[in-house]
């Protein structure tokens, strides 16, 4: 009865599946003993500094916080430096990616992104009814730079580079993406979602930060989920043009981002100690997770992130759910085009040896 009145995009909008919370694998197998490896977060637990300056502040939860996250802004703007007119904080990355589409997308416009690639693109796009152009990924699962340019058309408002990709831990190197942006045509919105930015060692690759002054519709994201350990607190940043800026900023809500969360991001970018010793241990993983496929002769892509995309000859549903039952939660993936395939994310030392030990039992049943 009521679908009659919901706006017919809505009807094509898809439920967001998130990886399974800990909480919920106890409470459905009865066990006690639980290894998250599926949303990237950091597995240090949070910065003790954060800690710290978010307990300070839970004293003045009473009080609104910053609606434009001032102290937060300022932080931002010296590390980058550019001046604070050019970042906008929002209630996570997800949140500032929806802004962005809000802002500039409509039923008869289309963006491109990559197939596969961060869902929340296509879900805004979906939200808005604009059409989603999605383009094949290279043999190396690699966003493919050529094929996603010659898909522009008239109607093409944004486009979404995530990089390093999310599912597949791949990059593109500066130098590709720099000349991607000069054949873009300069009204088209460039977004250059770099979440796991820190964690990316391949020489050729670079933020697209520097490229900023040249192009007012380029839009650089971060997030605080993931290297720096806040991912329930929600906060990501997009750095921008002033005007870009003013005007996805508009959309915004009176107060997108909590007090605590506020303080906490700022501590968290001020301890040097715990990226450090977070990116040590990503290593660490990633060698692990990485020499571990090789001897198993799975076929894996290179990782410059938190996580890694490994393809399995079995059905990555009953995979995930067989690995369940031994506590594990990896990510399962199936698309249509692509062999199944688990993208796991890196733990501690224990966690990404239980994790293997599960998986190695599970594909040799
Ligand atoms: C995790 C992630 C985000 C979302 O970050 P939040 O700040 O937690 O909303 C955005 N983009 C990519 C590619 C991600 O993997």
């Amino acid at each position: 009865m009521i679908e009659k009145y919901v706006r017919p995009c809505v009807l094509n909008c898809r439920d967001y599946v998130p990886g399974k919370p800990v909480e919920e694998v106890q409470r459905e197998l009865g066990l006690t003993d639980v290894y998250k490896m599926a949303s990237n977060e950091n597995p240090l637990g949070v910065s003790p500094k954060a800690m710290e300056a978010m307990q300070n502040e839970l004293n003045k939860a009473n009080r609104y916080p910053e609606s434009l996250c001032t102290d937060l802004v300022n932080c931002l703007a010296e590390k980058h430096g550019v001046s604070q007119d050019c970042i906008m904080v929002g209630n996570g990355l997800d949140n500032v990616i929806t802004l962005l589409g809000m802002t500039f997308l409509t039923e008869d416009s289309e963006i491109i992104y990559g197939d596969i690639t961060f869902p929340a693109y296509g879900n805004i796009a979906r939200k808005m009814g604009a059409k989603c152009v999605e383009v094949p990924l290279t043999d190396k699962m690699e966003l493919d730079l050529d094929a996603m340019a010659a898909a522009i058309t008239d109607k093409t408002k944004m486009i979404f580079i995530c990089n390093p990709n999310n599912p597949t831990g791949t990059v593109v190197s500066h130098n590709a993406f720099a000349a991607f942006i000069q054949k873009v045509p300069e009204h088209i919105i460039i977004v250059s979602d770099e979440a796991y930015f820190e964690f990316a060692d391949n020489p050729g690759f670079g933020s697209m930060m520097d490229m900023l002054p040249q192009r007012d519709t380029l839009v650089v994201l971060r997030t605080f989920s993931k290297v720096y350990g806040l991912a329930a607190l929600r906060v990501g940043y997009a750095v921008s043009s002033p005007e870009l800026i003013r005007y996805v900023l508009k959309l915004r809500e009176p107060f997108p981002v909590n007090r605590i969360a506020q303080a906490g991001a700022i501590a968290a970018l001020n301890d040097k100690e715990f990226e450090e010793k977070t990116l040590k241990l990503n290593k660490a993983g990633r060698d692990y997770f990485m020499s571990a496929f090789e001897e198993m002769g799975l076929k894996y892509y290179d990782s410059q992130t938190n996580f890694i995309y490994v393809e399995i000859d079995k059905n990555a549903q009953e995979v995930f759910q067989r690995m369940l039952q031994d506590g594990v939660i990896v990510r399962p993936q199936s698309f249509p085009g692509h062999p199944d395939a688990l993208r796991i994310s890196f733990g501690l030392e224990e966690e990404n040896e239980i994790t293997l030990k599960s998986l190695k039992k599970v594909l040799g049943e």
